[in-house]
């Protein structure tokens, strides 16, 4: 199944700039097999994990983190780029490339203490997951795991997120 997926991820060269190979998931959540196998697959291995909360990685991260939050009997969080959210907001900075980003959650999203997946279609560098634990440890949530739909070895993404538990459902 895993080689199905993989053939529904379409490589678009030099996209959103020279010498990045962007991984355009579209054509994987468009076909009805290949969503629901990638959803239960990404779901299944925290289905025992008391998730209270699944926290979605803005915006491709918000089509995965929604259905897998359904799948777990959890409720499911908005993580935005700088000012989209409405209400009091907690921040982090985090380093890109060239500058600096701004992640931001929902002061209120979660009690305390609540155990939190966090998702996102890609793990590349694991900078936006990395500034995504610590925005949501510093609003008192746990993160107790981090499902990506797939993962680039080679950037070495999980360097940034030791000690934490990683699944990934397809390695390039
Ligand atoms: P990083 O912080 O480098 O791990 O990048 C992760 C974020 O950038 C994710 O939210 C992805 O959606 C996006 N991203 C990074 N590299 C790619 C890629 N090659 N194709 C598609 N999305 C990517």
């Amino acid at each position: 199944m895993s080689a199905q997926l993989k053939e529904s991820i379409v490589d678009v060269p030099d996209f959103p700039k020279p010498g990045i190979v962007f991984k355009d998931i579209t054509p994987l959540l468009a076909d009805a097999k290949s969503f629901k196998s990638a959803i239960d697959q990404m779901a299944d291995p925290f289905k025992n994990s008391s998730i209270g909360i699944v926290a979605g990685i803005e915006s491709r991260g918000f089509l995965l983190a929604t259905p897998i939050a359904y799948c777990l009997g959890a409720g499911v969080i908005l993580v935005r780029k700088k000012g989209k959210l409405p209400r009091k907001t907690v921040s982090v900075n985090y380093d890109l490339e060239y500058g600096q980003d701004v992640l931001e959650a929902h002061a209120d999203a979660f009690p305390s203490g609540t155990n939190i997946l966090l998702v996102d279609d890609v793990l590349a560098t694991g900078g936006t997951a990395q500034a995504a634990c610590q925005l949501l440890e510093k609003i008192g949530g746990k993160v107790a795991g981090l499902a990506f739909l797939l993962e680039l070895r080679a950037l070495k993404g999980r360097q940034k997120l030791t000690g934490q538990r990683i699944h990934s459902l397809l390695e390039y």
